[in-house]
């Protein structure tokens, strides 16, 4: 019989306020845990406790309130890491390891890479494991779609998603949002004739209809479904009329109905 040497990491998911998700990552036969953002704390603080876990680091993705201002209420341990972007150190909560694009360090014995990927922000980072097949995105890469361009270009967030769509089909996508149902009845209006985007929606429509999160997903089926990762889709050109139009204009085109649906 093979027996593991450690256990695997356990990966919650933590819905908070409206449509928000934080992480929870957690390694069970140490009790230490990790957190990728704080929309609020208490949900985060009621799953510590009931699993008994002591939260050692805390992972941010980008400066917006509803990421980041869950922190002064959260039950951290006293030696806590905070981590967050270099760029964004001026506009986050102090941070304690300042990270960029590149940089690997580890978190419960396994490696996580730092990816940038502004857009939504500039500054926004996601966080890559590759040894669990997960990666945080917040509100750059979601569930069927991308978070709306603030402070960055299409160019930038084209960018962005062509680093994330390079990651293996087999990754689950942890964002940071319940917007899944309304990507959804946008991305049919872009890609109408994709079966797989329409057998997606209609069990994201039972799930929605069941109060079942939607959130993770797995990356192959955003490959396959979410028309901002696809906007090099003869399909989806030819229903845009842009057949030699570049990759990111074509991205920009779908962001920009989508700004307006
Ligand atoms: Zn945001
Ligand atoms: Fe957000």
């Amino acid at each position: 019989m093979k027996v593991p040497l450690t256990m695997p990491l356990t990966v919650l998911t933590i819905p908070c306020l409206n449509d928000n998700y934080a992480f929870l990552i957690a390694k069970p036969d140490s009790g230490e845990a990790a957190l990728v953002d704080i929309p609020e704390a208490k949900p985060i603080n009621d799953a510590l406790s009931a699993h008994g876990w002591t939260l050692k680091t805390v992972l941010i993705t980008h400066h917006h309130a509803d990421h980041v201002q869950g922190l002064g209420e959260l039950n951290l341990a006293p030696d806590a890491t905070i981590v967050g972007a270099s760029a964004d150190a001026h506009r986050l909560p102090r941070l304690t390891k300042e990270v960029s694009d590149g940089d690997r360090f580890k978190l419960l014995d396994e490696e996580v890479q730092v990816m940038d990927v502004s857009g939504h922000t500039v500054g926004h980072i996601a966080f890559y494991m590759p040894g669990i097949a997960h990666v945080f995105t917040a509100d750059s890469l979601m569930a069927l779609g991308c978070g709306r361009l603030f402070e960055g270009t299409a160019a930038q967030m084209w960018a962005s998603l062509s680093k994330l769509r390079a990651l293996p089909d087999e990754t689950t996508v942890c964002s940071g949002h319940e917007y899944t149902l309304a990507n959804a009845r946008f991305a049919v209006t872009i890609d109408p004739d994709n079966p797989d985007l329409i057998s997606r929606k209609s069990a994201i429509e039972t799930a929605q209809q069941n109060n079942i999160p939607t959130v993770p997903s797995r990356l192959g089926d955003e490959k396959k479904t979410n028309p901002f990762l696809r906007p090099d889709d003869p399909a989806i050109r030819a229903h845009l009329g842009m057949q030699t139009a570049g990759d990111s204009a074509v991205f920009a085109e779908i962001r920009k109905r989508k700004d307006n649906f």
